[in-house]
């Protein structure tokens, strides 16, 4: 079900083509990206001419954005504890941004010192992670606002927290760091060619986002501007002056990592993408989206019903079905224990005998974590 947007949106990626909308979209309930439910009547589009997955930056999208950061709190479900991520094998966490830097330095061969960039750094995870994994290097961040400043120039070897614009910080950097923040940038492409100007000769980008394919809950999220798949982020970075050094969907699970370092030469645009292709996965995913809460709904109140994570399927998933959950499971140590939307969170161990859990998460995440959780007396079900 596909309708035009109205006033016709151009795409931020390719900015050739214009935004086809789907109209499923807009009467399901979104989440922002910290987490907390948001209400229905946000807009998706898919470029009639690339196929890049966006929301239109009208103004709707912009004041829904400016209520988001307004309120903004990262992790508030572990008091700002980074989230763990969890070997799909042993269920063991590990802090996702020292996995991901890991993984970034031993494939692009970092040398043992330089200076580094993170741009958008929060409360400076990334950057307490990069001094773990390369501590030879001295470390900068940028952020919007100074909210975190103290807690960011706490960390060994890194500069005072610069605010505002990337353009004004000075000098440039051996490594640029942007990790779940391109996907909120209103003009990804503008910010891109400023930062290409950051990098030092032989410079590297490295970018994450969220991989929506492996991941529809993704597309809910009201913040995210751009919703990338790997051919519209090498479109983008192509359109920065970038040349692509790797992309990979398996250095963290649902998520997208790209590495790129300036073109030596004029880049040519990427061949088109496939439009009906996106069109349809996007459709696809939205109608799966919608028969997994109904899943839910339907299992009632027959035994006590629990619903696994506290992130963003949690979140939507619960807004979704009201009081019907009982209470929420999670592997993460710092959200056990605590509270979640008002109902007790508790280990997989800890679950009450004769209870049902909902693990509401992509299928191939889900039916992992069933089979690995399996007890007699609890019975852990993954969405169809
Ligand atoms: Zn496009």
């Amino acid at each position: 079900m596909a309708a035009t947007v109205a006033g016709e949106a151009a795409c931020g990626i390719c900015g050739g083509g214009t935004l086809e909308e789907m109209a499923d979209y807009r009467v399901l309930r979104r989440v922002t990206s910290d987490c907390r439910a948001w209400p229905a009547g946000g807009r998706l589009g898919v470029c009639r001419a690339c196929g890049a997955v966006q929301k239109p930056a009208d103004d709707a999208f912009l004041a829904d954005i400016d209520a988001i950061y307004k309120s903004y709190t990262i992790y508030h479900q572990a008091a700002g504890a980074e989230q763990a991520v969890f070997e799909q094998s042993s269920g063991l966490p590990a802090s996702r941004s020292v996995r991901l830097l890991e993984t970034f330095r031993d494939r692009a061969g970092l040398k043992s010192s330089g200076r580094m960039l993170d741009v958008g750094c929060g409360n400076g995870a990334t950057i307490r992670a990069f001094g773990q994994v390369a501590p030879g290097w001295t470390k900068a961040g940028t952020e919007f606002d100074g909210k975190y400043r103290a807690e960011v120039e706490s960390i060994p070897n890194t500069e005072s927290l610069h605010v505002g614009s990337v353009q004004e910080v000075p000098g440039t950097f051996d490594v640029i760091t942007m990790i779940h923040v391109l996907e909120h940038i209103v003009d990804p492409v503008d910010v891109l060619t400023t930062l290409r100007g950051k990098l030092a000769s032989g410079g590297l980008l490295l970018i994450e986002v969220p991989h929506h394919p492996a991941n529809p809950f993704e597309l809910l999220i009201a913040d995210h501007r751009s919703h990338f798949t790997a051919d519209s982020l090498v479109r983008a970075l192509s359109a920065a002056g970038y040349e692509i050094v790797s992309v990979a969907e398996d250095w963290i699970p649902k998520e997208l990592s790209v590495v790129a370092r300036p073109a030596r030469a004029a880049v040519p645009a990427p061949s088109l993408g496939d439009v009906t292709a996106a069109r349809q996965r996007i459709a696809g995913s939205l109608a799966w989206l919608r028969s997994t809460a109904e899943q839910l709904r339907r299992l009632g109140a027959d035994a006590p019903l629990g619903l696994f994570g506290t992130s963003i399927a949690g979140t939507w998933l619960a807004a979704e079905v009201g009081d019907a959950i009982a209470f929420f499971v999670d592997e993460d140590p710092n959200r056990v224990g605590r509270t979640y939307l008002g109902k007790p969170v508790h280990a997989p161990a800890d679950v009450p005998a004769g209870s049902r859990v909902f693990v509401g998460l992509p299928p191939a995440v889900a039916a992992g974590i069933c089979g690995r959780l399996a007890r007699p007396g609890v019975t852990f079900l993954p969405p169809a």
